[in-house]
């Protein structure tokens, strides 16, 4: 099945589409996967020199499955959301347990590894494994909405009817579906981004139906902001920092020092424990997390 959609794109992609290092032919599905992980809150120019740092340290699961949780924690510097660092390394753990340390191809069984949901499972087992899914992060479903539903901004969580329209999307070899899923992605990264799209000179901009219905303004809900400064989201950034810095343990003393308000440090200190990202030892003295009785 083709769609009046594909070649340009196709063609686009293979004409502009960046170098990155997780889409090189020798990447390996561990490099994918790591890249997956480190994407899915962060922008590719944050991630690149953490990406390379990571895979240099930890070229296999069983490389980082074999090191302290911590050690990921350290090593995640400031991508953000750092629970994704303990994910993978819980995924680098049972890839070593279940699969014998190779990365799995099949879709059901990425899935089960720990901290990978249905759109990294999907991505890995396409990029990687050049395998026919669909693979809707929000630069897709952004493509999707603005040259199929005529809408500038998807829905804010994914809908069957997103999901059924790019099905129908999806070009039927494996092969060809497989770059089709990066060329969109990229196209949305590139040239039809959130809030610039760059219609003059896209290729699909004949076909666009938002571009052709006159670019209607988005009715939807209020779309979430960024907002970073004075959250609890900062203030973990900020204590985590400490730790990461510190190759042993740290004293209350420290973490105190980097934020003024105590109530708002308690809490983050609290939730930071909680997400096992910090490792209480004890009175007034923590560490990043260790490795845990097995
Ligand atoms: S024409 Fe504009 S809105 Fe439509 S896909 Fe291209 S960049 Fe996006």
């Amino acid at each position: 099945m083709s769609h009046a959609l594909h070649e340009p794109i196709l063609d686009w992609y293979s004409a502009h589409h960046r170098d990155l290092p997780w889409r090189t032919a020798d990447a390996s599905a561990w490099g994918v996967l790591v890249s997956e992980f480190m994407l899915q809150q962060t922008p590719v120019a944050r991630v690149l020199p953490v990406y390379e740092t990571w895979l240099t340290r930890w070229p296999t699961p069983a490389a980082l499955a074999a090191d302290e949780p911590g050690e990921a924690v350290r090593s995640w510097g400031r991508l953000g959301y750092p629970r994704r660092a303990l994910r993978l390394h819980g995924a680098a753990t049972a890839i070593v347990d279940r699969h014998e340390g190779e990365v799995p191809s099949g879709h059901e069984d990425l899935l089960a590894l720990p901290g990978v949901g249905e759109y990294t499972a999907a991505a890995v087992a396409s990029f990687a494994f050049r395998q026919r899914h669909i693979v809707l992060d929000t630069n897709v479903r952004r493509v999707i909405g603005r040259t199929i539903d005529a809408v500038e901004y998807p829905p804010q969580a994914t809908t069957p009817a997103e999901r059924r329209t790019a099905t129908t999307l999806l070009p039927t070899d494996a092969d060809t579906a497989a770059t089709w899923a990066v060329a969109i992605m990229e196209l949305g990264a590139l040239v039809c981004t959130a809030k610039s799209p760059r219609c003059v000179g896209c290729p699909v901009a004949a076909l666009c139906a938002w571009r052709l219905a006159g670019k209607p303004a988005y009715e939807g809900p209020a779309r979430r902001g960024q907002t970073y400064a004075g959250t609890d989201r900062q203030v973990r950034g900020k204590l985590l920092a400490v730790l990461r810095d510190h190759e042993g343990p740290v004293s209350q003393a420290e973490l105190d020092a980097v934020w003024p308000e105590p109530v708002q440090r308690a809490r983050a200190l609290d939730g930071l424990v909680a997400d096992g990202l910090v490792e209480p030892i004890a009175a007034g003295v923590y560490r990043l997390p260790g490795r845990r009785p097995s």
